[in-house]
């Protein structure tokens, strides 16, 4: 049985695609640090094993895959999904506001990614980072999480070279707005109505469709696809202006 690693498995876009591979025959290691949320994810999941910890703290992510290789073996995909969101003006962005995403964000992908490399290596296993639509496009309010996210996009592509040449896949998946917590946290009701305006399909997308996409990446399906991003979007990578005059 193949093992896949999913960072803030708790809820939303990590649950879900938790289920997925679940579905698909998978061992799954489902690892956040909102210990009671996991707790409650996990419980009755055949094949699922609750892996608590914070992957921006180095001793925490350590553990986290020596916990994971002793339950289930192996690690065939390491999906980096826990992240967070804070949106304020540049002016109200102190260090710590920065910091905390920064933390979470990128460097959790990268100590995640790094102390899971043997692993992978044994394996010839698949990283899918989970960035959004924030870093392909720069908007307002997103100075830390944009950055943030632009950077997954490239440091997918520092992975995807360096460890290719032991069989190791690394892409990067770009969600366009899927109403989790994280999102209504931070989208306003002006938000949703922009993020309608700004998408073809007119819409924000599912968890479930954020998780196949991740899926099929970690999938034999997906053997020659490495250092890639895909943004799963709905169209807003796609367009310019005018789509609420078109409709109207
Ligand atoms: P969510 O808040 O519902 O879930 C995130 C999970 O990550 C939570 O369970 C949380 O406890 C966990 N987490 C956060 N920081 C952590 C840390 N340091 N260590 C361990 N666990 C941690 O959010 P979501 O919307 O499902 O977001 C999942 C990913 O998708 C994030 O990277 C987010 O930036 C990205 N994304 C979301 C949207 C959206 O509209 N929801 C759009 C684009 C990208």
């Amino acid at each position: 049985m193949k093992t896949a690693l999913i960072t803030g498995a708790a809820r939303g876009i990590g649950l879900a695609t938790a289920h997925r591979f679940l579905a698909d025959g998978w061992q799954v290691a489902m690892l956040d640090r909102d210990e009671p949320e996991l707790m409650q994810a996990a419980k009755g999941l055949e094949n699922a094993a609750p892996i608590l910890a914070d992957v921006s703290i180095p001793d925490q992510v350590t553990t986290a895959i020596t916990d994971t290789l002793s339950r289930f073996g192996t690690i065939d995909a390491l999906i980096n999904n826990a992240g967070v969101a804070d949106f304020g003006p540049i002016e109200d962005t102190t260090f710590p506001r920065w910091r905390r995403v920064m933390e979470t964000n990128l460097d959790g992908i990268f100590l995640m990614t790094q102390a899971a490399t043997p692993a992978l290596k044994a394996s010839r296993g698949a990283i899918v980072n989970i960035a959004s639509i924030s870093g392909l496009r720069a908007s307002t309010l997103r100075v830390a999480y944009g950055t943030s996210k632009a950077a997954v996009i490239q440091l997918t592509q520092q992975q995807a070279v360096e460890l290719g040449e032991y069989g190791i896949r690394a892409n990067s998946v770009c969600p366009g707005p899927v109403r989790t917590k994280l999102a209504m946290a931070v989208h306003s009701p002006a938000i949703i109505a922009a993020y309608h305006d700004a998408i073809p399909l007119n819409r924000y997308g599912a968890e479930s469709e954020i998780a196949e996409v991740i899926h099929f990446l970690c999938s034999p399906r997906a053997s020659y696809v490495t250092g890639q991003n895909i943004a799963v979007d709905g169209g807003f990578e796609a367009t310019g202006i005018g789509l609420p005059a078109l409709r109207s």
